[in-house]
């Protein structure tokens, strides 16, 4: 085993939990096994809301400019062990060491953004009677807990734990118990830039200690990152116990691609969306609709994708039962009449017999009532349908039932407009493979791909993270008194 087991980060220490229960920490890329990871109890829980609640008292209190402070550190030292994060990142996840240090960068972006955060709550002040002022000021909510998956070790933490700190409040957060490793080495971070002790947690485990989240009642929010499916039970069962929850699901996105579209780079951005991090991005590419004849793009596109080699520049996914499945689904889109144009199912990469690989694959005259048309595979595949109208493309992404992100490859302006206006989908894109908006511009989706309101990442997550307090207030005793003074 490589490293030590993983703890628990509670209280500006790691400390062991109560069970004796774990579960292998597997690096996708060979197989090997690098550390355990332990399933917390509700109890450990407990331990990590006390040791929140009592950091929150001074924490809330320090001006904001203060506690940005914190981040500007964080900020640098996320720059100066950029290397070394990303190294790991790639280790328990599996993408490359380019798609691993790009992530980093893309949390140094949110620790900026974070940073600037005194800059967007300066509330607001008006005198709305004679003497009379009515302020708005945002507030922290407390303790706070944040869920988050696989698929992204270091930047999904960073989509909250810089911004819901900066506001105020103190953080939970739940690791995926696939990579819990990457969340433990940003609490020494965060030590090491100064934040007080009981601020920032981090508690182990699966589903039972995000059962036990959603029940505790010193828990004010609760965000949420990962699959459909549990987006649903956590935003139920958190809302059921009277927590502002924002879930983020799984998504299903879909390029539409017209004959007028640059060829080369259309084909470029579609195989780079569908195959950047194996496929496993809430943003990739899955399906694509070609409009009218766009032969021409779909050869470019196989091109592109045969020049995407397992195990030198297309990462692993993230378990050998993550490949099982996503080989399934080629395999029965083919029984059902599909052609597979590059197919990525057996990939083997010398030396990592044991890694966790599926090479780049094209599915083309998919129909829209097949498995690889619906669901959200989480591989690196894309599947091709045609349709005669650009309005019969937008009835198929329409009918999706996530809305994570769309994108329309064309030089016409006013149809790029026309997908803007009627994709079913929170993040648009126009010539564009993945268009994830930038700080400070908020990620999230619609649809099955979000539930709750606001967005998780920049000036909306303000929203999520604060309450606002109203004050009322005269001090001249002079003033005339009317009706709403
Ligand atoms: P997942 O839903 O399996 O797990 C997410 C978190 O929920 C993990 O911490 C896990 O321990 C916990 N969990 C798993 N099963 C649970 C259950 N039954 N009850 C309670 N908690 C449970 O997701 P994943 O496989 O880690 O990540 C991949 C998914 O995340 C994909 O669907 C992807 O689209 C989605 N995702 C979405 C976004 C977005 O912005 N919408 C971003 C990243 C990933």
């Amino acid at each position: 085993m490589k490293y030590n087991p993983v703890q628990n980060y509670i209280n500006g220490k790691f400390v062991d939990v109560s069970s004796r229960r774990t579960l292998d920490v597997i690096s996708p890329i060979d197989g090997k096994l690098l550390s355990k990871v332990p399933m917390s109890t509700a109890g450990d829980l407990d331990l990590a809301v006390r040791s929140a609640r009592s950091a929150f008292l001074k924490w809330s209190r320090m001006p904001i400019k203060e506690r940005v402070q914190v981040f500007y550190q964080y900020k640098y030292l996320l720059e100066k062990y950029l290397k070394e994060l990303s190294e790991l990142v790639s280790e328990e996840n599996g993408k490359t060491i380019n798609e691993a240090v790009a992530e980093v960068e893309k949390s140094i972006e949110l620790t900026e953004f974070a940073c600037s955060l005194p800059q967007l709550v300066t509330g607001e002040v008006l005198e709305v009677s004679r003497g009379v002022e009515c302020r708005t000021e945002h507030v922290p909510l407390g303790v706070v807990a944040s869920i988050v998956p696989f698929n992204f070790p270091n930047m999904v933490p960073n989509w909250t734990i810089p911004n819901a700190i900066a506001l105020g409040n103190c953080m939970i957060i739940k690791p995926s118990e696939k990579v819990p490793l990457s969340c433990g080495r940003m609490a020494q971070l965060l030590k090491e830039a100064g934040l007080p002790d009981g601020v920032f947690n981090i508690v182990n485990g699966d589903s039972e200690i995000v059962e036990a989240i959603c029940d505790h009642p010193e828990i004010e929010a609760v965000s949420f990152v990962g699959s459909t499916k549990v987006a649903k039970i956590v935003y139920q069962r958190a809302t059921g116990n009277f927590k502002r929850v924002l879930a983020l699901g799984g998504a299903k996105n879909h390029l539409m691609v017209l004959p007028d579209a640059k060829a080369d780079m259309t084909a470029q951005n579609v195989a780079a969306s569908m195959s950047g991090c194996a496929g496993q991005r809430c943003m990739a590419a899955s399906a694509m609709v070609g409009v009218g004849n766009v032969d021409h793009i779909i050869d470019k596109i196989c091109d592109e994708a045969r020049k995407i080699v397992p195990g030198k520049n297309l990462g692993a996914v993230i378990s050998k039962e993550a490949k099982e499945r996503i080989e399934k689904y080629i395999t029965e889109a083919e029984k059902q009449g599909a052609k597979i144009l590059v197919d990525g199912r057996n990939a083997r990469v010398e030396g990592k017999e044991n890694g966790a690989y599926v090479g780049p694959t094209v599915i083309d005259y998919v129909k829209p009532e097949m498995a690889v048309a619906k669901e959200e595979i989480f591989g690196p595949v894309i599947s091709i349908m045609r349709t005669k109208s650009l309005d019969e493309a937008l009835e198929i992404e329409n009918s999706n039932p996530y809305g994570n992100a769309a994108s329309v490859f064309t030089q016409n302006g006013g149809l790029a407009r026309y997908v803007i206006d009627h994709a079913s989908a929170g993040m648009v894109g126009v010539n564009v493979g993945v268009p994830v908006p930038r700080e400070p511009f908020s990620f999230g989706g619609w649809n099955e791909s979000k539930f709750g309101v606001g967005d998780i990442t920049g000036k909306s997550s303000i929203e999520f993270w604060t309450k606002l307090k109203k004050s009322t207030t005269k001090w001249n005793p002079e003033a005339g008194v009317n009706w709403m003074s």
